[in-house]
């Protein structure tokens, strides 16, 4: 069942979204050759407690960490360690969460380490890009898989794969809360969309067309073939005008804006 948010809750839930940008933006810039993934964890737990938040993926479903970190052909989930060292060509994805005042906010984006191959970089241009063509199609009356269509599409139409096996959701008191919202499919079907929602949208993108597996660690998501990942996500309500989005973070140059939309190869 789908739960409208009050107007109270919307405003926890945009202080919250705006509390999380922020760390993802002190985040992102820590990301270089040389450090750990431990590292950022560690900055990422101080930077939640700073606010009075709490980190939301620690010990879900017994999640050891604050975030998750997922390298090259990772996926998601990733599980930070102080022998994960990030090394000049590598693409990290970091997925956060936190809950304060009763309510989640659930951030992801996707960050070259140093200098990145143009393969590693495009799959980041169109992870972003499938992000905000999903973003695009939050607007009363369209339905719930107009939203995974588009991302979809975006991710074909540039000869990479949606992730099918894990889906945005929506969010509030919960961390998942329903809708689900796959990355692919058809259009035009599922709940109308309805002022009062609020979604996490994010699209996971990949090299290869093959299911995706498990690590023995029982959580970090791979590739089947070790093929590059790239993951980002955005919380967005949906208002009468359309998309609000929650957890907007300014844009480095280099990563690429909605506008660019990856056709133009010089941006690669
Ligand atoms: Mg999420």
């Amino acid at each position: 069942m789908i739960t409208l948010k009050t107007s109270d809750e919307l405003t926890v839930l945009r202080e919250n979204s705006a509390v999380l940008a922020t760390i993802v933006k002190a985040l992102r810039n820590k990301i270089n050759p040389g450090i750990t993934t431990a590292h950022l964890d560690n900055i990422a737990a101080e930077l939640i407690r700073e606010q009075g938040a709490r980190a939301a993926f620690k010990g879900y479903r017994e999640f050891p960490a604050t975030i998750c970190t997922s390298i090259n052909e990772e996926i998601v989930h990733g599980i930070p360690s102080t022998k994960r060292v990030l090394r000049d060509g590598d693409i990290i994805s970091i997925d956060i969460g936190l809950i304060r005042n009763g309510l989640y906010a659930d951030m992801a984006i996707t960050v070259p380490v140093g200098k990145v191959s143009p393969q590693a970089r495009k799959l980041i241009l169109i992870a972003r890009a499938a992000l905000f063509q999903g973003i695009n199609q939050v607007k009363i009356g369209n339905r719930v898989s107009d939203i995974s269509h588009a991302i979809g599409h975006c991710i074909e139409e540039e000869g990479f794969y949606p992730v099918k096996e894990y889906v945005g959701h929506g969010i509030g008191r919960q961390l998942h809360e329903d809708p689900s919202i796959p990355n692919y499919g058809p259009p035009a079907q599922g709940e109308m969309l309805r002022p009062g929602m609020v979604l996490a949208l994010e699209p996971m993108v990949k090299t290869d067309p093959l299911p995706v597996m498990v690590l023995p660690d029982g959580w970090t998501v791979v590739t089947a073939t070790r093929g590059l990942s790239a993951h980002c996500e955005h919380m967005v309500a949906v208002t009468e005008n359309g998309a609000e989005v929650l957890t907007e973070i300014e844009l480095l140059p280099e990563e690429g804006s909605a506008n660019e939309l990856t056709r133009n190869e010089e941006v690669f």
